[in-house]
């Protein structure tokens, strides 16, 4: 499948759609691979990972890039991702200082102590929108706790999944312990279908999501399935206003507002004009091409004008409009502009949906109970943020809305390392997030051993 550039619309590779006997060959090197690799301590695991994030220093420019020219977000978002991606595997270096196995004296004599156990192969499916960040949220963690591994990247964006396999070997990494096949729907399946794969993790829309965890948990494998989003911004009149619409327009407009943490729905309550307003100046302020990268692909393009279109005519007033888009020496790449669209009702296409665009659609309410009513009613539930300076609202809110991921005055509430990453609702299936210490629970089974060695030990009904 060929591997088109958004910025100018250019092939710029090709990927191969791997097939049952590549993922077989995949699955069975993972398995060759395992028994050495588990058998290492965690220490010695990790030291792959200090290699392998001094090496992601040494070529960030290039990386940043590749990650820039195959996904279309602009060079300093793709550096961003490749920071992220190093504080990502920062973290599972720090497993040896985080996994403290708990060992007690149960009863006189009997000690009872616990271990995490690799579960064996494991599976990785990421989305095109963090080429390089998404297969690290879960790659750098599984490994290191033991694991071998499938990564199926986005075959939108192959290219930044293959250079991280580079450098892990140039890390020491071990061969079969990390396996890459590309593909779409028909390898995914085979993944969730693979009787020697344990786990699957999975990052993408919700409505593959979907298909994804159900297919693989009736598969009886572990799995947690990240999905979509429809973030909402509950915006109070006291909030600051140029924190507010900073935020906001950062929020909405970065990476092309293709983040599934990037905010997409804002409920103004009260007299809001005055926040409204600057958010207009600093959206038209945002040069695309520039500021602004491309969005994935021609289709994600006609997608969001289309949203923005049906909108238009239901009666929503387009304050800044971002369609019909083009930047000089890149007419064929796929760029929308920073989309303001105020009046919008709940019931609309726009306020309900996914619209993975730089677009923001405004809705008003008369007091903040109706706005928390808004947000309740998505499906969604990843991220949510209020704007106001009043602690008592801020913690009102946050408190009520129902989004696992939740902000004061921050337009992307993402939680970092050591916190984890996980929504709820529609947005995600099972129970760990996918980073962060809920992750070692998912990468790991536990062990209970119990043991008593000296026969004069003390016994009981419990011992
Ligand atoms: P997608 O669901 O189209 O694709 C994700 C993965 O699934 C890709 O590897 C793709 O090859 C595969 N796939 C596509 N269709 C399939 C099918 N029918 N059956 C099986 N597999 C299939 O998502 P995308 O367009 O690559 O990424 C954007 C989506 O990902 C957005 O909805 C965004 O919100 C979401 N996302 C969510 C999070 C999160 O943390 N919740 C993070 C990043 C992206």
């Amino acid at each position: 499948m060929d591997v088109i550039s958004p910025i100018d619309g250019n092939k710029i590779s090709v990927v191969p759609m791997s097939n049952q006997a590549a993922l077989d060959e995949a699955v069975n090197a993972a398995k060759a691979a395992f028994p050495a690799w588990s058998a290492l301590t965690l220490k010695e695991r990790v030291q792959v990972f200090y290699k392998f994030r001094t090496l992601l220093e040494k070529n960030i420019d290039e990386i940043t890039e590749l990650v820039h020219v195959e996904n279309g977000k602009t060079f300093s978002e793709a550096k961003a991702e490749v920071l992220k991606g190093i504080e990502l595997t920062e973290f599972a270096c720090s497993m040896p200082q985080l996994i403290n196995d708990e060992v007690m004296e149960v009863s006189q004599g009997v000690e009872c102590r616990t271990s995490h156990v690799p579960l064996g192969v494991v599976a990785s499916i990421t989305p095109f929108n963090f080429p390089h960040m998404v297969p690290l949220w879960t790659l750098p963690n599984a490994l290191a706790l033991g694991n071998t591994m499938i990564l199926k990247p986005s075959e939108m964006v192959p290219l930044s999944a293959n250079r991280i396999a580079e450098l892990l070997k140039e890390a020491g990494l071990p061969d079969g312990v990390l396996n890459i096949v590309h593909g779409d729907k028909e390898i995914v399946e085979a993944i969730c279908d693979h009787p020697e794969i344990e786990a699957v993790s999975f990052v993408g829309s919700t409505r593959v999501a979907k298909i994804v965890y159900q297919r693989a948990t009736g598969n009886l494998k572990r799995c947690v399935a990240l999905g979509g989003a429809k973030n909402h911004l509950i915006v109070m009149p006291d909030a600051h206003v140029e924190m507010a619409a900073t935020n906001i327009a950062a929020s909405m407009s970065g990476c092309a507002g293709q983040r599934c943490m990037a905010a997409s729905a804002m409920v103004g309550v009260g007299k809001v004009d005055h926040i409204v307003e600057r958010l207009c100046e600093v959206a038209k302020a945002i040069k695309v091409g520039n500021e602004l990268g491309a969005v994935i692909s021609k289709a994600a393009k006609e997608r969001i004008e289309k949203y923005i279109n049906e909108a238009e005519a239901a009666g929503a007033k387009v304050l800044v409009d971002g369609r019909n888009v083009t930047v000089a020496g890149k007419e064929g790449g796929f760029y929308v502009g920073p989309t303001v669209i105020d009046h919008v009702t709940p019931d609309m296409a726009i306020a309900k949906e996914e619209v993975f665009g730089p677009v923001i659609a405004i809705m008003r309410t008369d007091n903040v109970d109706e706005a928390i009513k808004i947000e309740n009613a998505s499906n969604y539930g990843n991220a949510s943020s209020v704007f106001t300076q009043s602690g008592g609202v801020a913690r009102y809110v946050t408190d009520k809305v129902s989004a696992g991921m939740v902000g004061v005055n921050i337009g992307v509430p993402v939680p970092r390392e050591p916190f984890s990453f996980g929504g709820w609702n529609e947005s995600k299936f099972g129970v760990a997030d996918i980073t962060g210490k809920s992750s070692i629970h998912f990468w790991t089974k536990l062990k209970k051993a119990t043991s008593k060695w000296n026969p004069e030990a003390f016994t009981n009904w419990m011992s």
